[in-house]
């Protein structure tokens, strides 16, 4: 029997570099998939339905709630986002490993569910450079750049419940360092047992 695939879990506070972080990983290894959220924040210019998220009203969210559509869900900057149960369980059977770009809330609600997966802090190296981050990426207003920073701090206070911490100043290095550690988890011996 083909063993499970990983779960990768990564969180990071808003601007420090999470989507490109993820989106390189993925593009250099290949067995790594990633698992579509459905939220009720609005499209950012450039995102498209079904690819960064799926978006939805706040209506359809609380009734896939109710049929129990998501492995979790939470409240992030003021709109829900959820993971979904099926994704997740269909792709870890077909051995592939996924990655959940989540929130520190929804990371410690699969940690509960799912004891292996790897969970994967980003940082960026100060305040001072997340809020310059925001700005620069110049697709949230003014206001909701306010409530990401002051919510930066409350996200960092989970810092202990994760495995690594990847300071993304350079990016390459950045990269770098998150596939080492998807490297070394594929090898480490509890994901190997049936050898
Ligand atoms: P997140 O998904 O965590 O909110 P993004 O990946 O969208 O963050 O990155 C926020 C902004 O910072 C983007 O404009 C991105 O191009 C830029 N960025 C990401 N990593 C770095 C880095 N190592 N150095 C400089 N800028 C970066
Ligand atoms: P953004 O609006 O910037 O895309 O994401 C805001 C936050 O919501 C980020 O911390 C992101 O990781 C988190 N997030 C995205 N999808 C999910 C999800 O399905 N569940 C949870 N708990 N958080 C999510």
């Amino acid at each position: 029997m083909k063993s499970k695939g990983m779960i990768i879990i990564v969180s990071a506070p808003s601007g420090a570099g999470k989507t490109t972080n993820c989106n390189a990983l993925m593009k250099r290894d290949k067995n790594i998939v990633y698992s579509v959220s459905t939220t009720t924040r609005c499209p950012r210019k450039g995102e498209k339905n079904g690819r960064e998220y799926l978006f939805v009203d706040e209506k359809t969210f609380k009734a896939d709630i109710k049929k129990k559509m998501f492995v979790e869900w939470a409240k992030v900057h003021d709109h829900f986002y959820g993971t979904s149960k099926r994704f997740l369980n269909d792709t870890i059977n077909k051995g592939k490993d996924v990655l959940l770009d989540i929130d520190v809330q929804g990371a410690v609600k699969i940690k509960k569910q799912y004891k292996d997966a790897v969970m994967i802090f980003i940082t960026a190296p100060s305040l001072k450079v997340l809020k310059e981050r925001l700005l620069k990426r110049n697709k949230d207003s003014l206001d909701v750049i306010k409530v990401r920073l002051a919510n930066a701090r409350k996200e960092l206070s989970y810092l202990p419940k994760y495995d690594y911490l990847i300071l993304n100043d350079k990016l390459e290095k950045s990269i770098e360092n998150i596939k080492s550690v998807v490297n070394a988890e594929r090898i480490s011996i509890k994901r190997n047992k049936k050898i």
